[in-house]
C-alpha cells in the first residue's frame, strides 16, 4: 500500500488498482495498491471522497487502517472486482481544512510548551472545532490562553515552512530538540515534522506547506478536565471564520430581540433580568391581593358546621397554584377547611387548629368510593384520577366532612 498523502498531501486526485473487495452490510470496503485517502489517526479524522470505476462509484465515508488502508462507503452501480483500475477523488475542502487545523495545532502546542512548559497530551479534530489536552499546574485563565493565541498567530503570519523529514534512526541532535519524546512503539522509520524553527515533533498526520495557510488560530473555550489537565478548544482556517460568524449571528440576533438594542448585550441582559425580577415581585404582590379577595368571597358564602367553615370550590387553576391558594386560605383563617377540586386533582386542606377531622382520612373515604389515588397527612391531602365528575366528588366530600363535623 503506497501512501500518496505522505508524498504529497496536496494531491487530491489520482488513479489506483483494486487489491481486495469486501462487503460490510450495505457498505462496501476496498483496498488499493496506493491511496490519497488519509485514514483516521493521530487526532485527524479520516478523509472522505469518491472512488470511481467503470460502472460503479463508491462514496467513501471512512478510510481506516495503518499498513493496510481500507476505504469504506456506499456503492452505486455494480460491485467492483480485484485488479480493476479506479479513479480517486478527495473531498478536498474537508481534507485541506483538516490540514490547517492540524498544522495550527502544532503551532499552538509549541507556544503552550514555550510559555507554560505545558505538554499536549491529547488532540482531536472534530467537524467544527478542535480540542487539545494540556497539562498546566494551577489555574489556567483567559489571560494565559489569549497570550498563547496571540503568539501562535504571530508565528502563523510569519509564513514559516512546514517540513517533513524521515529518519531510519533519529540523530541525537534531532532527538534532543523534540517537543515530545518518541514513542517506544515506533520501530521503523521516524517521520519528523518541523515548523520553521519553532517546533519539531514526530507526527503521522497531513500538514500545510506554510504556516500562512493556517490563516488564524482562535481559542474558543477552555476548561479543567482533571487535576492538572486542561482542555483547550480552538479553530483554524475557514472553520475559524465560520465559527466566529455563527457567534456573531447569534450575538446580533440576541441583541435584536432586546427592547433596548444598544450594545453591549451583557448590559441589556442585566437590565432585562432586573425588569423580570421586578415583574416577578409585582406578580407575587398581586397574587397575594387576589388571594385575599378570593378568600373573603369564598368565606362569605361558606357553610358553617359547629363553628368550622367549609370552603368548597371547583377550580380552573393548575394544581400547584390551587394548592398554594388552599394552604394560604386555611393558614390565614382559623376554623377553616378548604375542599378544592380541579379537572384532575382534589385538594383537602385544614387549619392546623382543627382537631376533629383528618384530611388524609377524608381522602381515603373518597378514594374508596370513586377510585383514583393520592395521599397526604392530617392537614393536607391530595388525590386524583377519580371515576366520577368533579361536582359529584366534591359534593360527596362535603357531605362526608359535614357528617364528621356534626358527630
Ligand atoms: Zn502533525
Amino acid at each position: 500500500m503506497f501512501k500518496l498523502f505522505y508524498e504529497n498531501p496536496y494531491l487530491r486526485e489520482t488513479t489506483a488498482k483494486i487489491e481486495s473487495v469486501e462487503r460490510k452490510g450495505k457498505k462496501i470496503r476496498i483496498k488499493l495498491d496506493r491511496t490519497i485517502f488519509y485514514p483516521e489517526g493521530g487526532g485527524q479524522p479520516s478523509d472522505r471522497g469518491i472512488i470511481e470505476g467503470e460502472g460503479f462509484r463508491i462514496k467513501v465515508e471512512k478510510a481506516e487502517g495503518k499498513e493496510e488502508i481500507w476505504h469504506e462507503g456506499k456503492l452505486e452501480g455494480r460491485e467492483p472486482k480485484e485488479g480493476e483500475k479506479v479513479k480517486l477523488l478527495l473531498d478536498w475542502e474537508w481534507r485541506y481544512e483538516n490540514m490547517k487545523q492540524h498544522s495550527g495545532q502544532h503551532v499552538l502546542s509549541a507556544v503552550l510548551k514555550k510559555l507554560y512548559d505545558s505538554d499536549t497530551t491529547g488532540f482531536q479534530i472534530f467537524e467544527r472545532y478542535n480540542k487539545i489536552e494540556i497539562n498546566f499546574d494551577g489555574k489556567l485563565s483567559w489571560e494565559h490562553v489569549l497570550k498563547a493565541e496571540k503568539l501562535a498567530n504571530e508565528i502563523i503570519w510569519k509564513d514559516l515552512e512546514v517540513k517533513v523529514e524521515y529518519y531510519e534512526e533519529l540523530p541525537k541532535e534531532v532527538a534532543k530538540e523534540l517537543r515530545k519524546q518518541l514513542s517506544d512503539k515506533i520501530k521503523d522509520r521516524v517521520r519528523i515534522v518541523k515548523v520553521g524553527d519553532i517546533d519539531i515533533i514526530p507526527c503521522g498526520g497531513t500538514h500545510v506547506r506554510s504556516t500562512k495557510e493556517v490563516g488564524l488560530v482562535k481559542v474558543i473555550n477552555f476548561y479543567k478536565k482533571s487535576k492538572n489537565i486542561w482542555r483547550v478548544e480552538f479553530v483554524c482556517g475557514n472553520r475559524a471564520l465560520e465559527f466566529l460568524d455563527e457567534i456573531l449571528e447569534d450575538y446580533w440576533k440576541s441583541l435584536n430581540e432586546m427592547p433596548n438594542k444598544n450594545r453591549p448585550l451583557v448590559e441589556r441582559i442585566k437590565e432585562f433580568k432586573e425588569g423580570l425580577k421586578a415583574l416577578e415581585d409585582e406578580k407575587t404582590k398581586l397574587r397575594k391581593e387576589l388571594w385575599e379577595w378570593k378568600g373573603k368571597a369564598l368565606l362569605s358564602e361558606a357553610e358553617e358546621i359547629n363553628g368550622i367553615k367549609i370552603v368548597s370550590r371547583i377550580e380552573s387553576l393548575p394544581m400547584k397554584d390551587a394548592e398554594a391558594f388552599a394552604i394560604y386560605l386555611v393558614d390565614k383563617n382559623p376554623n377553616t377547611i378548604a375542599l378544592i377540586m380541579g379537572k384532575s386533582y382534589l385538594i383537602f386542606a385544614k387549619n392546623k387548629g382543627i382537631q376533629k377531622v383528618s384530611m388524609v382520612e377524608l381522602l381515603k373515604e373518597i378514594l374508596s368510593e370513586f377510585g383514583g389515588g393520592g395521599g397526604g397527612g392530617e392537614v393536607l391531602a391530595k388525590g386524583g384520577g377519580f371515576k366520577a365528575k368533579p361536582e359529584e366528588v366534591l359534593k360527596k366530600a362535603r357531605e362526608k366532612l359535614k357528617h364528621s363535623l356534626q358527630s
